[in-house]
């Protein structure tokens, strides 16, 4: 059976490396030049420009990478100088601190406050602090002020992960910072390209935060997104049937439309594991469990059933995905993978004990086994609605909009009339 878990790899957040130093160049005077009190924006972007080309030079001649603009962290650091009445006396350690508690991924920060009689000066003491700096920065942010008769800069260095999202993921993968929906702690979260099923676990409170199939256009998508509201050609007929009698129909006619088949067939592409959408398995007429099981279950809801897609492990088989129903409170387990439809579906009390969901999502939600769950009484492999057990993750601000052709019902094939 398909191996299709990738646990992502967590880089636990390395401890942030602050450097601060800070020098005084001596007192100025008169204000008089272009930066003279001024904290108006065109200013501090081109005195960031003038701040930027120096230190990229230098960073050029070292084959370091070049530093860029880091627009939310630039704002909050002219914010944190335009609220601070002699930005002078702002402590370094005070800066960090505020900027930790909006940027939780920032990994690196160096940051100095520059004085100079002069002005035009600050630019290259600037780029002087700079050059003392390490390779592993990627953004400036420069905030000059005057400071009573001063001029002053507050200059940072930055490396920071970008926020999770989706789309940024499907682009181009790498390191992003993730608030846990559950806990609300941050955590790194790297993502491997090749990874095609993900489950997000936060590494502080160790539930699953989020889990992610990837789909035949190689596009990340949240696992309830794979259910996209198919219906069999004959859904309105079925819904005039009783619900006992669309579960038999539903069942047999995705069993018997539909072969099992490895998504790695005939490819040889190993362990990709690539998710299907259930028009994409009723047009192929085959898929492995996970598609099949999501065919199922989409159908079913269509359908007017309750039905939910399940991960997790068959203690015969392995790793493995299957489809659970409940009708008038008797839960089944549906076997997607089977030739033919079994002569009776039996409730779940039957062969639930060899059916152990770790994840079950319809089309709203990924439902989570709460840790406590597997310390009850019952098995809750034998209730796969009871919501103390079964925990819809909440909202992840930091997840992205479903998006493209997926929810587009006319790209979507129905049941050829029989
Ligand atoms: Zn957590």
């Amino acid at each position: 059976m398909t191996r299709f878990f990738t646990w992502v790899a967590f880089l636990a957040l390395p401890g942030t490396l602050y450097i601060a130093s800070s020098g005084s160049g001596g007192v100025l005077e008169s204000a008089t030049a272009a930066l003279s009190g001024t904290r108006s924006i065109p200013d501090q972007v081109s005195f960031r420009r003038l701040c930027a080309g120096r230190i990229n030079k230098q960073r050029t001649e070292q084959r370091f990478p070049i530093v860029h603009d880091d627009e939310p962290l630039q704002e909050k650091l002219e914010r944190l100088v335009v609220a601070t009445k002699k930005p002078s006396l702002l402590g370094l350690d005070e800066v960090f601190k505020a900027v930790q508690a909006d940027f939780p991924g920032a990994r690196q920060l160096s940051a100095t406050l520059v004085y100079h009689p002069n002005p035009a000066s600050l630019a290259p003491s600037v780029a002087d602090w700079a050059q003392t700096a390490g390779p592993d920065f990627d953004s400036l942010s420069t905030v000059v002020f005057r400071d009573g008769y001063r001029q002053g800069c507050l200059a940072m260095l930055s490396s920071r992960l970008p926020d999770f999202d989706l789309d940024a993921a499907n682009e181009k993968g790498g390191e992003f910072i993730q608030r846990c929906p559950h806990c609300g702690r941050h955590h790194a979260v790297k993502l491997a390209r090749r990874s095609r099923t993900l489950i997000l676990r936060c590494p502080d409170c160790e539930k699953v935060c989020e889990v992610l199939g990837s789909g035949t256009d190689g596009v990340l998508r949240r696992a309830p997104d794979f259910l996209t509201s198919y219906q069999m050609a004959d859904n309105a007929a079925l819904l005039r049937l009783p619900p006992a009698e669309r579960l038999k129909r539903v069942y047999a006619a995705v069993l018997e439309h539909c072969h099992y088949a490895h998504d790695d067939n005939g490819s040889g592409s190993g362990n990709l594991e690539i998710w299907k959408a259930p028009a994409e398995t009723w047009l192929d007429a085959s898929g492995d469990c996970e598609d099949t099981a999501i065919l199922l279950a989409d159908a079913l809801i269509s359908a007017g059933l309750d039905a939910r897609v399940a991960i997790g492990w068959n203690l015969q088989i392995g790793q493995h995905s299957w489809c659970v129903v409940r009708i008038g409170g008797v839960q089944h387990v549906l076997e997607t993978t089977l030739e033919d439809p079994p002569a009776t579906i039996d409730p779940i009390a039957v062969n639930g004990e060899e059916y152990r969901a770790e994840q079950l999502f319809d089309r709203k939600h990924v439902y989570t086994l709460a840790p406590e769950a597997k310390s009850a009484g019952m098995s809750p492999y034998l209730d796969c609605w009871n919501p103390a057990w079964w925990q819809a993750i909440p909202d992840s601000p930091l997840i992205t909009k479903r998006e493209r052709g997926l929810d587009d019902p006319a790209a979507f094939a129905t049941m050829p009339a029989p």
